[in-house]
């Protein structure tokens, strides 16, 4: 590497100065946080984004750094949980002066933006591979669950679907210009927290939408034990994306399966609904939760709609 690892850290990512729950952080051999507030707990979430995996690997590196924390606080958020702390493992190719400055500086705007001090991590040479954990403050008890969705609850969703299936395509063809509506919601969408705060007086079950509504609508049906029908002429989708779908079968897989789109599913009784929209929340009813199991969405003529493919996994 270019600069030693430890000017490296504390170059780009000894920035946080002081915190009420940090005792201790970047620079000694484990950051130290001060136990969890009266009648709270702690939720825990990490999630990896590999190089040409997760995204192009010669994507800016400010970019890079805004999607990293967007999908891991997406994680938070669908627990209902409050940012705490985080820490960062980085893994370069190459100590590379420039590329550090924009991750950097990406990471930081991103932590300001949600409240979250940097208290720690690992710096490692190998491909280039980003892996945050974060700590959450979730009030105890209360946490936003998959399991406890009820028959006769509607099934709802924050914002658009489909954004970020339609931004990776565009990705792939060299399309997706920054500054772009599409590349915000693959690169920075905004992670909706204060609405997931909100849930917690309304929703009973919630996920994040990150694999491709579908499947993870199914994991709130298995673990609540519980079927989901979905009404695929409510799903919300933007102009961005409906303009670029090619045809009808590309934006249902994209709307359907297409992952990376990073809003909240939740269920919750109707009555709630009104009150989440003065709130300002664009919230949409997409469906409803009944007996039985699995996830049907079916068009305005009742026809079971299946997408061209299935939402994202690894290893298959
Ligand atoms: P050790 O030699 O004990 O493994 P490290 O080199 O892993 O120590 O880390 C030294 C200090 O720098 C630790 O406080 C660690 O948390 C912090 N650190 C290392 N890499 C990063 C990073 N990418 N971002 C933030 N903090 C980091
Ligand atoms: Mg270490």
């Amino acid at each position: 590497m270019a600069t030693g690892e430890f000017e490296l850290i504390a170059d780009y990512f000894n920035w946080v100065q002081s915190h009420p729950q940090i005792e201790c952080s970047v620079g000694d051999d484990a950051a130290v946080l001060s136990a969890l507030p009266v009648g709270h707990s702690l939720a825990v979430a990490a999630d990896t984004l590999v190089a040409d995996v997760h995204f192009p690997a010669s994507a800016p590196a400010y970019d890079i750094a805004t999607r990293a924390m967007a999908v891991n606080m997406s994680d938070l958020a669908a627990m209902g949980a409050k940012p705490y702390a985080y820490t960062l493992a980085l893994t370069l190719p190459n100590a590379d002066e420039q590329w550090l400055k924009a991750f950097s500086n990406g990471l930081r705007n991103s932590s300001e933006l949600y409240g979250i001090p940097l208290v720690g991590g690992d710096t490692t040479k190998g491909p280039l591979c980003i892996s945050l954990q974060l700590l959450g403050l979730v009030q105890t008890k209360r946490p936003l669950l998959r399991s406890a969705a009820r028959v006769g609850e509607g099934v709802y969703i924050d914002g658009s679907l489909g954004d970020g299936a339609a931004a990776l395509a565009l990705s792939k063809t060299g399309c997706l210009v920054r500054g772009s509506y599409l590349h915000g919601r693959f690169y920075a969408p905004g992670i909706q927290l204060q609405l997931a705060q909100n849930l917690l007086s309304y929703a009973s079950a919630a996920i994040d939408v990150s694999d491709g509504l579908l499947a993870d609508l199914n994991h709130i049906a298995k673990a609540s034990d519980v079927a989901l029908d979905i009404e695929y002429s409510q799903l919300p989708v933007s102009e961005e994306c409906l303009k670029l779908a090619k045809n009808d079968d590309e934006l249902s897989s994209w709307v359907l399966s297409g992952g990376d789109d990073y809003r909240l599913a939740f269920t919750m009784p109707d009555e709630h609904a009104v009150t989440l929209k003065k709130q300002g929340y664009d919230v949409t009813r997409v469906g409803e939760v009944s007996s039985g199991s699995g996830v049907q969405c079916r068009d305005e003529q009742g026809r079971p709609i299946h997408p061209a493919v299935d939402g994202f996994t690894h290893f298959r």
